[in-house]
C-alpha cells in the first residue's frame, strides 16, 4: 500500500542508486528457509525503488497503462484463488468471468454481436491466436489442413500489412511460419501512418489483411471501410491490432476512428493497456469462434475430457493459464459504459494538452494528435535525443523516444486513467525546461 501512496510524488525512473539496491538481493540460491514476511519485506525495500513508476500518472512510454485499484484488488483475489481458467471443469468462476469479460468487451468496442474470443498475454498473442484462425481458414477454404499438414507444400497465402505495421504483428507472422520478409505484400502508408487506398494491388487466392486501430506512433486508423471491402471482394481474412487504438470505440466521441472495423473477421487488443488492469491481459476476438478453435485445439489427452462451451483453453496457445477474466470483469464492472469512455476521453484530452503546451514553448508537434499519442520534436536529430535522455533522467515524467518520417521524436502516450492536469503541466513545464538547457 506505501508503495502505491508513494506514487503521487516520487521520481518516475528510478536512480543509479535505487538500481544498486537490486545487488543487495540474495544471489545464489538460498541452502535453507527464509521467513516469508522477511522475503517480502526485502523484494520491498530492493525491488519496489527500481521500478518504473508506471503505475503512476506521469509516465507516458510506449503504451503502458496504470492499474484501476479495483482491477489490482481483483488480480490478488484472483492470486488468491489460484485457478487454473484453462477449462471450466477446472475453474468454474474462471470460466463464466472470462466469457462475460471477453462479451463486455466486444459490446464496449462495438464489435459483431456474435464475435467471441479469449483473453491471452497481451496484444502480441492475441495477433498470433487471431492470424493463426486466419491461417486456418483461408487454407480450409483452399482444401488444406495446415493443422495436421503443416505449412510445407501448402498452398501459397498472401500476407498483407501496411508499410507500418506494428513488431508484435510481424513477430506473429513469424510464428506462424509465414515469415516478416520478401513474401509479405507492404502497402504504402500517408503521412499518419495509415494505409494509402489509392493504389491497392489486385488479391488471388488465399490472402490474408492485417490492418490496425491506431498506430503505435500517430495513434491513427487504418480506412476500414474501404480496405475491409478491397480485402473481403477478394475472399481474404481481415485481422484487426488494436491494441490500444481499438478502446476509443468506447467513447461516442472518438468511436468514428473505428468506423467501418466491425468488418473485420478477428481483432487483438490489449487489457493491460487503456482498460488499465494489470500486467499481462490481452484479448483476441473473431468472427467466427470455431475458426479460434479449430487453430488451438490440439490433438489432446482424453483425460481433458468433453468439449464445454465456456473451455477457452482450446481457444488460446495456452494449456494452463491464468483467469484473466477476472481483473477485466471487475474494471468493466466498475467502470460501466460512461466510466471506461471517461478514461479514453481523459487521456485523449491530455495528450491534446501537452501537444498544446508543446506547441506554445516552440516545440514542434509531428503528428496530427487524433487520440492518445503525440509526437514531439525539440529541434534536429542530435537535440531531440539529447533531451529525450534528460527527460527520462530528470525524473518528472517518463517518455521513451522513436522515429517518425525518417526523424528522431519522443513520443508521448497518455494510457494511464490516473494521469491529471496537475501531472500534464508539471511534465509539461519539466520537458521544456531541460529543451530549454
Ligand atoms: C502494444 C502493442 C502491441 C503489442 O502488445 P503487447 O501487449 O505488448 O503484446 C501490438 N500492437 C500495437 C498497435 C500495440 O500498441
Amino acid at each position: 500500500m506505501s508503495y502505491l501512496e508513494g506514487l503521487k510524488d516520487r521520481r518516475v525512473a528510478p536512480t543509479e542508486d535505487d538500481l544498486q539496491g537490486l545487488d543487495l538481493l540474495p544471489h545464489g540460491l538460498p541452502d535453507g528457509p527464509t521467513p516469508a514476511d522477511r522475503v517480502i519485506e526485502l523484494l520491498d525495500r530492493y525491488g519496489s525503488p527500481a521500478t518504473m513508476a508506471s503505475n503512476g500518472g506521469r509516465y507516458f512510454g510506449f503504451v503502458i497503462g496504470s492499474s484501476l485499484p479495483v482491477a489490482l484488488a481483483a488480480d490478488w483475489l484472483t492470486s488468491a484463488w489460484d485457478q487454473n481458467g484453462g477449462m471450466e471443469v477446472s475453474s468454474p468462476v474462471a470460466a463464466r468471468l472470462e466469457a462475460t469479460s471477453v462479451g463486455w468487451v466486444r459490446d464496449a468496442l462495438g464489435l459483431p454481436p456474435g464475435a467471441d474470443g479469449a483473453f491471452v498475454s497481451g496484444a502480441t498473442m492475441a495477433n498470433f491466436a487471431g492470424l493463426a484462425a486466419a491461417r486456418h481458414a483461408v487454407l480450409q477454404r483452399a482444401g488444406w489442413n495446415v493443422e495436421t499438414d503443416g505449412l510445407i507444400g501448402a498452398p501459397r497465402v498472401t500476407v498483407v500489412v501496411g508499410d507500418q505495421v506494428h513488431a508484435s504483428a510481424l513477430k506473429a507472422l513469424m510464428m506462424l511460419g509465414f515469415g516478416t520478409g520478401q513474401q509479405l505484400v507492404r502497402l504504402p502508408v500517408d503521412d499518419q501512418g495509415r494505409i494509402a487506398t489509392e493504389s491497392l494491388p489486385p488479391l488471388s487466392g488465399p490472402a490474408i489483411v492485417c490492418l490496425q486501430a491506431g498506430n503505435v506512433n500517430s495513434g491513427s486508423f487504418d480506412p476500414f471501410p474501404e480496405l475491409i471491402e478491397w480485402a473481403r471482394g477478394a475472399g481474404a481474412w481481415v485481422h484487426v491490432d488494436g491494441a490500444f487504438g481499438l478502446w476509443a470505440a468506447a467513447s461516442p466521441r472518438y468511436r468514428h476512428l473505428t468506423e467501418g472495423v466491425g468488418g473485420a473477421d478477428s481483432w487483438s487488443t490489449d487489457a493491460h493497456k487503456w482498460l488499465n488492469v494489470p500486467y499481462d491481459s490481452g484479448i483476441v476476438l473473431v468472427r467466427d469462434l470455431a475458426q479460434l478453435r479449430a487453430a488451438m485445439t490440439g490433438p489432446y489427452a482424453p483425460y481433458l475430457g468433453a468439449d464445454h462451451p465456456r473451455d477457452r483453453f482450446d481457444c488460446a496457445p495456452e494449456m494452463s493459464r491464468r483467469a484473466r477474466g477476472v481483473d477485466a470483469w471487475a474494471a468493466l464492472a466498475s467502470l460501466g459504459r460512461s466510466g471506461l469512455a471517461e478514461i479514453v476521453e481523459r487521456c485523449c484530452r491530455h495528450a491534446s494538452r501537452f501537444a498544446a503546451l508543446l506547441t506554445e514553448g516552440g516545440c514542434e508537434v509531428l503528428n496530427d494528435v487524433v487520440l492518445n499519442q503525440v509526437l514531439v520534436s525539440f529541434g534536429d536529430e542530435e537535440k531531440t535525443k539529447r533531451v529525450v535522455a534528460s527527460i527520462q533522467s530528470d525524473g518528472t515524467c517518463w517518455c521513451g523516444q522513436t522515429r517518425w518520417r525518417g526523424r528522431a521524436a519522443m513520443r508521448i502516450s497518455v494510457s494511464s486513467g490516473k494521469t491529471t492536469d496537475e501531472d500534464v503541466e508539471r511534465s509539461a513545464r519539466a520537458m521544456l525546461r531541460l529543451a530549454r538547457d
